[in-house]
């Protein structure tokens, strides 16, 4: 069955709902791309199904629980421990080397310094940038950082990987690379992939698309 499934999801943030009326789900080791122009809907999406926004209305269950049932340290806790995130921009934090970087959300899991690297070392070496291990972000290129971003959104194994434009600020030949080696991680551990895109040739690595217009997005795979 479904692992994650948003259903009649609607918010707004001013007069123009930013979601109307939106369906999502997605399996296990799906990779699902979620498209539309700018503006659709499709972050606003993506934060209701990652308990980071809540809707005003609709719900969204993760392994057969509604998010919202759950108290905010609840959420907290389920993000760090099942959920991963990428976004356009690393956002590394720039006064840790991109070793450390990895490893931190190990580390906020309760995992020591030494495994914690350790594991964090690997995860760079399978993005190949093992050698960006002791630069600070603001040392490395822009598809090395988003290379030690998608290490750091897998090295805690996550049942559900959130990537919101993760190639956006990458060149098309960086951004191919990234995401077949990001496609290629989450298949490996069994991550779904809630992907999402404005661009044919980054939806392209994906399984499946829902497409986000004027906030309402149809999702035919829950029906059929
Ligand atoms: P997309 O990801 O498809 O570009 P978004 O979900 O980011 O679309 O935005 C949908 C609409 O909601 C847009 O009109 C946007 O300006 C608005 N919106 C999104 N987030 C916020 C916010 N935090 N505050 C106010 N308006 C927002
Ligand atoms: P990529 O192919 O990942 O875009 P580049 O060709 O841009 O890499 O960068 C090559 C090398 O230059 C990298 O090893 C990196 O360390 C260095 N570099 C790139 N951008 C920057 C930057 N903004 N600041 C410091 N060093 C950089």
């Amino acid at each position: 069955g479904s692992l994650l499934i948003g259903s009649a999801l609607r918010k707004s943030y001013g007069p123009t709902p930013a979601l109307d009326g939106a369906d999502f789900s997605i399996h296990p080791a799906e990779v699902v791309a979620v498209m539309g122009p700018s503006g659709s809907g499709k972050s606003t999406l993506l934060h209701c199904l990652a308990g980071i926004v809540q809707p005003d209305s609709g719900s969204v269950r993760y392994n057969g629980r509604e998010l919202s049932s759950l108290p905010d340290r609840g959420r907290s806790a389920l993000r760090r421990s099942e959920f991963g995130f990428v976004f356009q921009f690393g956002q590394l934090v720039p006064e840790l080397t991109c070793l450390e970087n990895v490893a931190l959300p190990l580390r906020l899991c309760g995992t020591g310094r030494k495994p914690a690297e350790a594991q964090a070392a690997e995860w760079l070496e399978r993005l190949e940038v093992d050698d960006v291990r002791g630069k600070r972000p603001g040392e490395v290129s822009g598809g090395q950082g988003q290379r030690v971003a998608v290490a750091r959104s897998l090295v805690t194994r996550p049942r559900v990987l959130f990537a919101d434009e993760p190639t956006g600020a990458l060149d098309s030949l960086n951004g191919e690379r990234v995401m077949q080696l990001l496609t290629d991680a989450a298949r490996d551990t069994r991550a779904a992939v809630v992907l999402v895109t404005h661009e044919a040739r980054v939806a392209a690595y994906s399984d499946r698309e829902v497409v986000v217009r004027d906030g309402k997005a149809r999702d035919m795979a829950g029906v059929l």
